[in-house]
């Protein structure tokens, strides 16, 4: 694949950061095209500790969305999941997420990696500009939503084609509260660890999801 952003020699590492409640095969290639294209050394995976978009929905246990993470990367030496988020507490922003990792990987280009629906709302999060100096953006497409870039800093943004997955945590949550298969959207052992724990069910430990 075409080299965009010029190598600078350093570490290059992807940030990939969502909910990932639960982590799906959606994530997973958005994570592996983009490594590919930008020849990424790694992709680090941080599951929100409370993600502050959501905060009016009932979000799972944090151990749980870091277990389905790490189980569903485990087998790709190129990925690794980090806890940093879920460890602060509180709320995440992702310039919090983006400050830890580059004190903690000095010499490293960090690359974040985010759909298309999430960079449409970029230009509302918080610090935009100390968040492009921090990392290059790849906004990635996702079905039904429009990539376009929102008025980003010149450079500070790349807009790549990934594999159509129309899958969402929200509908693999649905579907499980539905009773229905969410076999191959997610990996088998996030099926198996959903069902270990009972997740997504309406009448586990009496809490419903909206
Ligand atoms: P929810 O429905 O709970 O919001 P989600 O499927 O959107 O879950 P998130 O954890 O919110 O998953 O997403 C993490 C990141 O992955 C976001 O940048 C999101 O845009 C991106 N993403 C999620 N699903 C896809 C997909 N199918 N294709 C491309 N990017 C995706
Ligand atoms: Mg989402």
């Amino acid at each position: 694949g075409e080299d965009i952003v010029p190598g600078t020699g350093k570490r290059r590492l992807g940030v990939m950061g969502g909910t990932f409640d639960p982590v799906h095969h959606g994530h997973l290639v958005a994570a592996s095209e983009v490594a590919a294209r930008f020849h990424l050394d790694e992709v680090v995976f941080v599951p929100a500790g409370q993600p502050w978009q959501k905060s009016h929905k009932q979000v799972s246990p944090a151990e749980d969305r870091y277990l389905m993470t790490v189980i569903a990367t485990a087998s790709n030496p190129q990925f690794s999941v980090s806890r940093i988020d879920i460890d602060r507490g509180g709320k995440t922003y992702t310039i919090d997420t983006l400050r830890e990792l580059a004190e903690a990987n000095p010499d490293t280009d960090l690359f974040f990696i985010t759909g298309a629906d999430a960079l449409s709302q970029i230009l509302s999060w918080r610090n935009t500009e100390e968040l492009f100096s921090l990392a290059h953006f790849i906004g990635v497409t996702r079905p039904g939503h429009a990539l376009a870039d929102p008025g980003l800093p010149q450079g500070g943004v790349s807009l790549v084609e990934v594999p159509a997955l129309a899958i969402s945590s929200t509908g693999c949550r649905a579907r499980v509260e539905r009773g229905d298969p969410v076999w191959y959207l997610v990996p088998d052992g996030v099926v198996r660890y959903i069902n270990k724990r009972a997740l997504y069910r309406r009448d586990a430990e009496g809490d419903a999801r909206a």
